[in-house]
């Protein structure tokens, strides 16, 4: 019998493959019961594990006591004297014994009860020590277990990817030839890891719960990414039924594609303009070939995976590649959107309690200029080889527009001081994703010159709900009538100032949404590829009237679950096969 998990859709497509489990620092506990046996077998592999995670950490001691410091290797002697307590020990083994259950579940129990029993003790000391007991507890149990700690490069034959999470690096790096899809417990449809997915065309499936232990690896799994399900050891029926799916939606696709040559336009003559989005320079081939005119979207962080920052020549010559592709079609690149759920190089040093609404992206660039100017110069530099505009993410006041067109510039002046060329009428742009921004829309248009809204942040700051924890996730509606209000005073208010406006966010890439936003007033989406040729067609077959009745009908509903089952009815009846 097959087992289904549900989750959230996060990238298109169906795939059938085997199931490949990657932990990365994640651990899994196992639950199982020992027969009598076998306990003595369970005991000395428990003495294995534990000589073994002896011997790690003592080469790791000696090592730091080599090269760095004698304080740093005592962290280490520490964690040995935890390893060699022999109450702990002793009670694991008496407890196997006893309770004849499987040691990772024993351990897992005695190291939890430690810590809690610590960390109700207001002591900085015993708080150092929690991390220290958890450190050793991870690294004991991956002994145990023999996870496969190494990273998703190495993957050599094809796979789906089962992870409790995978960070937006993992996503990064991982050999995507084989990559046939992934499937996350955690995650929402806007989380990083969704947005990589689909900017890299893999299937994924987000937010399962349970996905990762309700499969073994080398299970036969089918992914159906466009329902957010997983059928796991699949009958030969459910094989054959999405097979055929499979292949009715690359038709599709291969039929959608020719209309990538064709004009953005509705049957009454106006434009839409479809631009990318990405996050890396590798992904601007496979934007120009679904047509689009341009990037809306360069999501800068992304170039920030390293542990070492990347120095000005660098990002120069990154942002310089992309722009002299697409040239004389645009490139915004956005300065970078750190913090929140995206880059972790610096999570250790910038531990906050609320990351969405703390030091993330122009917030954090402006407590750290240099890092924010050397963005700059490379970005105005890259200016003098094609269509440059620049735009600042998580706007939220005027003046923090105004501080930072002041660093743009002081950096003009640095550069022309060093006689190196730029464009110095560099268009300069905001996105709009938080409230504040929409409802002094106003006022910021008298300092950029041009608006993109941001609808994942939008969603999430508007309702305040978290764009990437799974377990509200039935709450992050964008179709919820206060975000839809929002949506149409940026209209009105970018109309009244003559801003440009454009949408990057995900709904952007959304065949449901597209005569909505058209509906709404607008007219250049910016959006991943893979549903391009769809948004295209959708255009391309409507007329503005009927999106802007559409609005008006669904603005009068009110109530979100209302709003979303007429536009999916209406998109469904008018078109079967893309909603099929
Ligand atoms: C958004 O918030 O809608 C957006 C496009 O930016 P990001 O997803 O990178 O935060
Ligand atoms: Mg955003």
């Amino acid at each position: 019998m097959s087992t289904v998990v549900k989750g959230i859709s996060a990238s298109p497509g169906i795939k059938i493959g085997k199931a490949y489990i990657y932990l990365g620092s994640n651990i899994i506990i196992p639950k199982y019961n020992i027969p009598e046996k076998d306990v003595e077998k369970e005991i000395e592999r428990f003495n294995a594990a534990l000589e073994k995670t002896k011997k790690e950490i003592n080469s790791i001691r000696l090592q730091i006591a080599g090269y760095l410091s004698k304080d740093l290797a005592n962290i280490f002697s520490s964690h040995l004297l935890v390893l060699e307590d022999p109450l702990i020990a002793e009670q694991a083994r008496v407890k196997v014994k006893k309770e004849k259950r499987n040691i990772e579940w024993v351990l897992n129990d005695i190291s939890i009860e430690l810590i809690n029993s610590m960390s109700s003790i207001e002591d900085e000391y015993l708080k150092e020590k929690i991390i220290d007991l958890s450190d050793i507890h991870k690294r004991l149990i991956n002994n145990l277990l023999m996870t496969d700690t190494s990273d998703l490069s190495k993957l050599d034959k094809e796979a789906i990817i089962f992870a409790p999470d995978l960070t937006p690096s993992d996503t990064a790096i991982m050999n995507k030839k084989f990559v046939l899809a992934f499937v996350t417990d955690k995650g929402g449809r806007t989380s990083h890891t969704a947005i990589m997915a689909r900017a890299l065309e893999i299937p994924a499936v987000v937010g399962t719960f349970t996905g990762t232990s309700s499969v073994n690896n080398g299970d036969t799994v089918i992914v159906d990414a466009f329902h957010g399900k997983v059928i796991i050891k699949p009958s030969k029926e459910e094989i054959d039924q999405y097979q055929n799916i499979e292949k009715e939606f690359l038709l599709l696709d291969k039929h959608l594609a020719e209309l990538t040559h064709l004009p953005s336009i509705t049957l009454d003559d106006v434009e839409v303009t479809v631009m990318g989005n990405i996050e890396l320079p590798e992904e601007k081939k496979i934007i120009k070939e679904h047509g689009a005119q341009g990037i809306g979207l360069f999501r800068s962080e992304f170039l920030f995976l390293d542990k070492s920052l990347p120095n000005e020549e660098k990002q120069f010559n990154e942002y310089k590649e992309v722009v002299e592709y697409f040239n004389p079609k645009p490139v915004t690149i956005r300065t970078l959107d750190i913090g929140g759920d995206k880059i972790h190089v610096y999570s250790n040093l910038y531990k906050e309690r609320n990351p969405f609404l703390g030091s993330r992206a122009i917030r954090f660039c402006m407590q750290n200029i240099e890092l924010f100017k050397t963005q700059i110069r490379a970005i105005l530099r890259a200016s003098n080889f094609g269509n440059v505009k620049i735009m600042f993410p998580m706007i939220s006041t005027v003046d923090e527009i105004i501080a930072a067109r002041k660093i743009v510039e002081e950096t003009m002046n640095d550069l022309e001081k060093d006689k190196i060329p730029f464009n110095k009428n560099i268009p300069i742009g905001v996105m709009i994703e938080v409230p504040s921004a929409v409802i002094n829309s106003d006022l910021l248009s008298r300092h950029c010159d041009f608006f993109s809204v941001g609808t994942n942040d939008l969603v999430q700051y508007t309702l305040a709900v978290d764009r990437i924890n799974e377990s509200i996730a039935y709450l992050y509606n964008p179709l919820d009538l206060s975000v839809l209000r929002l949506l149409k005073l940026i209209v009105n208010n970018s109309n009244k100032y003559s801003i440009p406006l454009s949408i990057c966010g995900e709904i952007a890439g959304e065949p449901l949404y597209t005569m909505l936003l058209i509906g709404l007033g607008y007219r250049t989406f910016s959006m991943s590829p893979n549903l391009m040729h769809q948004i295209k067609r959708i255009i391309r077959s409507v007329n503005i009237k009927e999106c802007e009745d559409l609005v008006l009908e669904l603005m009068k509903l009110e109530k979100t679950n209302a709003i979303e089952e007429r536009l999916t009815t209406f998109m469904y009846n008018k078109f079967p096969k893309i909603f099929a």
